[in-house]
């Protein structure tokens, strides 16, 4: 229960509705009670709630896992693949839960298959294997990835690729002249010839008064004594001699043998030689695995291992980290040039690469809104990768318009047609762009800061503006009647008395209010809901009791009244304070009522009609922010300092890596230290503190102390026993480790003292 099988970025919660016949709260209230569930995306996380913003579902990428099976022949369908499937693992898969997708220009399908379970793709690998025959094609089958979401858009963090590379096989000659040559030798020292596209290495070893003998390096290894006395500058040499030579032979048998070393270490996805025309001395492949922990282990068994007999016969592997982005085309767009300077600062400064790719969406060319365009930003160095996808983040969040206060401009006015050609001046008068965000209900702004600013106070301007404007609402046969049995009541009190005014003649009904676009929308809502039988009644016990009710939080008549279910009605302000100050002990949210008797769980609904937007938000998000801090047992934050991504920990001895996809470090969700593939917690431990104990031990020999103020390791320098903190300044007196304010103090100390 709980989980949806299209993937943990599914919205419906898919929990059952309780049934009237067995829900307790049901029966314990008379009120008909209707059971709420929202869902908000935080960090990489799905997060479901329930009444009393309590947390129901989290739901993290690493909850779930995928296969991706490859080369199907067309005519299988996703019935056969289910069965095929089911046949072979412990997992009942659904045809539902199976993508399948036509290659273009193939008679082949690719299908994807997402389960709510991290054992899944493994236990897939396992039981079937990587290659398995279906009508009598090979099928390919590997871990597919879970895709992230974030408030920037969606992203792929892809930690599984590693580049290994390596010296091409060489070998060395020396090279001797004899007599009568002087003059054109010296030069040759300063010649580097290429030749089998390599380029040589030439260095003048001895030079007597009757021979002089070079050594030549980076020759390949199919390079013949004739070839090389081609392209020797001046007369030919009196002897050439081959030296060292690695062993093995062509470039083809080393590039396999590397690769099958790289096999060992995981299941390969993908496998790209990488040519680098100016000097095939050097080869480059770029491997990608299944999963992460393959390229991390490839990475500490295989840098530096010998593939030869020279020294320099080495393997080098390092991670390449990438991340994909997808960005909507108008704001890409917008980006474009910043994107740009971005790229050229980054890939200078951090060896970072950004790389755009145009992907326009085929079946709708002309909506820009569907239109996405690929990036992906790329480097060997995480943090620098991490530094550099902030960047663009931030580059797509533009600058949200707030007001003098710093309140969130929503008005519904910038998201409606009517203020569309309102919008156009704006970025016609301030040289900005502004994308209204119609999910989040935000104004963005891009554009140079002074710009921003100024359209940042005419949007403000025009809010000040927009909060006295007459709205009138007609009401019809269904509407006027809610108005006069308490609707009109309830708009005036929620609304303020002195906005709104009702006029009824025979021909016309309305309701006039000067006042904001938000307040209209919450007029008409209040409206809309008195029309449901229970809320109307809501509106007539308000009438009947007003003047005896005291709101539970401050026990004086309620203030802007907002009533519960339960009949208590608590004051708008009393409510939203007692909300914003509510830990895990308080959720789920409940009635203070009858002296905290009512107890009665406040519903969503309830919550977000009573509370302002930013309001209902910041509840949402502190219930989820203290439920996580709550239960470290379960869940815990990415140890990277201001990183808000948090993680699942692991319920057994068998520890999960956390690959973070916001600061793309690696954690062990089961001792929460950095991430030690192939490694019992226990064994890490020791090892780190086996490092702490040799450092220890190095400080001792050379009288390396800690700071007794900061405790920041100093090293004593020669002679004098005043010493200073390089990290917080403090003077030290390293006879007895006291701490002064100045150097003279502490001479002062020292002659004294000792
Ligand atoms: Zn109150
Ligand atoms: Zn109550
Ligand atoms: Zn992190
Ligand atoms: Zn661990
Ligand atoms: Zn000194
Ligand atoms: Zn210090
Ligand atoms: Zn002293």
């Amino acid at each position: 229960m709980g989980r949806c099988v299209k993937g943990y970025h599914c919205l419906y919660s898919h929990i059952p509705e309780p049934s009237s016949s067995n829900d307790p709260k049901q029966s314990s209230t008379d009120t008909i009670k209707s059971t709420t569930q929202t869902t908000r995306i935080v960090g990489s996380a799905t997060v479901s709630y329930e009444d009393g913003a309590a947390i129901s579902v989290i739901s993290l990428p690493s909850d779930f896992s995928a296969v991706s099976i490859a080369n199907i022949p067309r005519r299988v369908s996703i019935e056969e693949l289910t069965v095929f499937l089911n046949e072979r693992t412990d997992f009942r898969i659904t045809p539902d839960s199976i993508q399948m997708k036509f290659v273009p220009a193939t008679d082949l399908k690719t299908a994807h298959i997402t389960m709510p379970d991290p054992t899944f793709a493994n236990h897939v690998l396992q039981k079937i294997g990587t290659v398995v025959t279906m009508h009598e094609s090979t099928v390919q089958i590997s871990k597919g990835q879970i895709g992230g979401v974030s408030a920037a858009g969606s992203n792929r963090v892809q930690l599984a690729s590693i580049s290994c590379s390596w010296h091409q096989l060489t070998r060395a000659a020396n090279v001797w002249y004899g007599e009568g040559h002087p003059g054109v030798l010296p030069a040759l020292s300063n010649h580097r010839p290429r030749l089998n596209g390599r380029i040589l290495d030439i260095h003048l070893v001895a030079s007597t008064h009757t021979h002089t003998m070079y050594h030549i390096d980076n020759i390949d290894t199919t390079t013949t004594k004739w070839q090389l006395m081609g392209i020797l500058p001046g007369p030919p040499p009196t002897m050439i001699q081959w030296a060292a030579a690695s062993q093995g032979s062509t470039a083809k048998q080393l590039e396999e043998k590397v690769r099958s070393m790289v096999e060992q270490q995981g299941t390969l996805i993908d496998w790209v030689m990488e040519v680098d025309t100016t000097d095939t001395a050097k080869a480059k492949a770029i491997a990608k695995f299944a999963d992460p922990e393959a390229a991390r282990r490839a990475i500490t068994k295989l840098n530096q291992a010998q593939l030869g007999n020279l020294p320099t016969d080495v393997l080098h592997v390092s991670a390449i980290v990438s991340i994909k982005m997808s960005i909507s085309q108008r704001i890409f767009d917008i980006i474009k040039q910043p994107l740009r300077d971005l790229s050229a600062r980054s890939w200078n400064e951090y060896h970072v690469g950004i790389k755009v790719y145009a992907n326009s969406n085929k079946k709708y060319p002309q909506d820009s809104d569907r239109l996405y365009t690929q990036i992906r930003i790329f480097g060997q160095e995480k943090r620098f990768v991490a530094r550099v996808k902030s960047s663009v983040e931030e580059m797509l969040a533009g600058h949200i318009a707030v007001d003098n206060d710093g309140k969130q401009i929503t008005d519904p006015f910038f998201f409606k047609t009517s203020g569309l050609p309102f919008i156009d001046d704006l970025k016609r008068i301030c040289k900005v762009t502004v994308v209204p965000d119609n999910y989040k209900t935000v104004l963005r702004l891009y554009g140079e800061p002074f710009n921003v600013e100024a359209a940042r106070r005419i949007l403000t301007e025009k809010v000040a503006q927009l909060a006295t404007q007459t709205h009138v609402l007609l009401l019809d046969h269904k509407t006027f009647p809610v108005a006069l049995r308490g609707g009109f009541r309830h708009i005036m009190s929620r609304i303020g008395k002195e906005k709104v005014t009702m006029r009824v003649t025979s021909s016309i009904k309305e309701i006039v209010l000067i006042g904001s676009e938000n307040e209209f929308d919450e007029m008409q809502r209040i409206l809309q809901s008195g029309l449901h039988q229970s809320l109307e009644n809501q509106f007539d016990t308000l009438n009947i009791d007003e003047g005896e009710v005291l709101c539970p939080v401050c026990w004086t008549p309620p203030e802007g009244p907002s009533k519960m279910t339960c009949n208590h009605v608590y004051c708008r302000s009393c409510l939203a304070s007692q909300c914003a100050s509510a830990t895990s002990t308080d959720i789920p949210l409940s009635c203070l009522g009858d002296s905290g008797a009512c107890n009665t769980t406040l519903t969503l609904s309830e919550l977000s009609r009573a509370l302002s937007r930013d309001e209902y938000e910041s509840l949402l998000d502190l219930s989820i922010k203290d439920y996580i801090k709550s239960r470290p047992a379960e869940f815990r934050y990415c140890p990277t300092p201001d990183c808000s991504r948090f993680y699942r920990c692991s319920p057994n001895a068998h520890p999960r890596i956390f690959d973070c996809d916001a600061c793309l470090a690696s954690t062990c969700t089961l001792c929460h230290q950095d991430a030690h593939d192939g490694q019992s917690c226990e064994d890490a431990a020791a090892a780190a503190l086996i490092g702490e104990k040799e450092f220890a031990k190095w400080k001792k020999d050379h009288d390396v102390r800690d700071c007794p103020k900061c405790s920041a390791a100093i090293e004593k320098n020669e002679g004098c026993n005043h010493m200073q903190c390089v990290a917080c300044g403090v003077h030290i007196c390293w006879f007895c480790m006291k701490t002064f304010e100045d150097g003279s103090e502490t001479y002062g100390h020292m002659e004294t003292a000792h």
